[in-house]
């Protein structure tokens, strides 16, 4: 089972396109409002769509603010993810890093198809230029003394890829 990115449903070939494909709702609405509406029309009976639960939505979102990623990911794509975690055996493909360092972190299988997945899992911080203080969560200015934060990789370790099970 695989579930597909936005950029990734776009530029598949029709050919290319099998019935174990999976999209959530978000991924079609977002190229509906394109200019690619005739392509989607005519691969819509191709594409099932699976739309995450509640449970999946809030695990996914959870893992990304753990990890740093929350704030460089789209809704569309965590619904991606959350439909892969509800999913149970299913592989996202992506060539988004911020999804790939979700998935790793979920045990989701994870593949990208232009240029090469993550190998190293990352947990992102934000430090601040000025007085150095380390947040959790994403901000553009330090709330102490108001200077912008950077973002840094405070911990790694060896990333869950395609072949790995969840
Ligand atoms: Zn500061």
């Amino acid at each position: 089972m695989m579930v597909y990115d936005t950029t990734h449903l776009i530029e598949n070939k029709l050919s290319s396109l099998t019935d174990d494909f999976v999209a959530p709702s978000l991924v079609l609405e977002e190229i509906k409002g394109g200019k690619l509406k005739d392509y989607i029309d005519s691969i819509r009976d191709q594409i099932r769509v699976v739309n995450p639960d509640q449970k999946s939505l809030e695990t996914v979102i959870r893992a990304a603010k753990e990890t740093g990623d929350f704030d460089r990911m789209s809704l569309t794509d965590i619904h991606v993810v959350a439909v892969a975690l509800m999913i149970g055996d299913a592989t996202v493909v992506s060539d988004d890093y911020a999804v790939q360092n979700v998935c790793s972190h979920l045990h989701v299988r994870f593949s990208g198809v232009k240029i090469r997945t993550i190998r190293k899992e990352i947990v992102w911080k934000w430090r601040c230029t000025g007085c150095r203080k380390v947040f959790d969560e994403y901000v553009s200015r330090c709330p102490v003394c108001g200077h912008p934060t950077s973002r840094i990789s405070v911990h790694t370790r060896d990333a869950l890829s395609g072949d790995s099970q969840r």
